[in-house]
């Protein structure tokens, strides 16, 4: 089962849910953690002993242009969605010219299959790096996005190559709502998203339902700090038919744990039966149970 852990804003705990879970659910089944959130990967600062195995590189697919071939149709730049080539045909007697602008390429490879005469071959550009390992039994993948680069999606897809569905999959998304999130969540079972009860919390968790639901993938609230703030976000879920699976309440031993990077579960080891609590309301969900 692949679990994606994703919230509509940063800093509501969605990482120490997720780390914290996977660390709960090791105990009885095989866990894969996979962190997409390659802008800003944080998870392996939960996982103490961490070794990583390997490291590759990550590579976004860009077009080369052999002039030689081209006539300057000017089709490529027409398809390209993302302004990342410019086409000046040919004029007055002087040659025509193509420029790409790499940084803008999102490596959708559109420009190379349409052009009518083979002028264009994808090259890899380097953006990061792929990293995997273990901390204790848990499987464990990252992706680093190079500092200054923009494309963290190909990237995400090169960490998610990894995933082994014969594992319980735990993906800790990026936070927001954009492509990053939505190429990490989807072809999820089901997305954990995690909130906390306050103004802020609440609008972006309705702009990330509405994501879940145009994605078609079931999801369930985790509300984090839970006591604070209001009651306008679990009024919002009782409206909208969505299943509040946990709540974690504030607790000052939690915030001092998480600011020297101990999740959850080693702070407060009682919570680990509500994490495979939460795995079971989960699995209840997926499997019709809950209904
Ligand atoms: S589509 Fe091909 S032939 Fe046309 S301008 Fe682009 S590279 Fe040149
Ligand atoms: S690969 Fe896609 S994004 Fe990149 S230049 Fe070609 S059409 Fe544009």
């Amino acid at each position: 089962m692949v679990i994606a852990v994703a919230s509509g804003k940063g800093g509501t705990g969605k990482t120490t849910i997720a780390t914290s879970f996977a660390l709960s659910l090791a105990l009885d089944r095989d866990i894969q953690l996979v962190d997409c959130d390659v802008e800003e990967p944080n998870a392996h600062l939960f996982l103490d002993p961490l070794v990583i195995e390997k490291t590759s590189k990550g590579f976004i697919p860009v077009p080369q242009i052999d002039q030689s071939k081209c006539n300057y149709c000017g089709k490529c730049s027409k398809v390209c969605a993302y302004n990342a080539i410019a086409v000046v045909g040919p004029k007055d007697g002087r040659k025509g010219s193509i420029l790409v602008f790499e940084q803008l390429c999102h490596g959708c490879g559109a420009c190379s299959f349409l052009c009518p005469r083979g002028a264009i071959k994808e090259v890899n550009r380097e953006i990061g790096a792929v990293e995997s390992g273990w901390s204790g039994p848990i499987q464990f993948i990252h992706g680093r996005l190079n500092i200054g680069e923009a494309m963290a999606p190909p990237l995400i897809r090169q960490v998610k190559e990894n995933i082994d569905p014969s594992k319980t999959v735990i993906i800790d998304a990026p936070p927001g709502t954009s492509c990053p999130v939505v190429t990490s969540v989807e072809k999820s079972d089901f997305c954990i998203l995690v909130t906390e009860p306050t103004p802020f919390g609440l609008n972006d968790l309705i702009l990330a339902v509405e994501v879940l639901r145009k994605l078609k993938i079931p999801f369930g609230v985790v509300l984090n700090r839970s006591d604070l703030g209001n009651e306008d976000t679990e009024k919002y879920c009782v409206q909208e038919n969505i299943s509040i699976l946990m709540r974690v309440p504030f607790d000052e031993k939690v915030a001092k744990s998480y600011s020297k990077g101990i999740p959850i579960v080693r702070a407060l080891p009682e919570f680990k039966n509500h994490f495979k609590q939460l795995y079971e309301k989960i699995d209840n969900i997926l499997t019709g149970k809950d209904r």
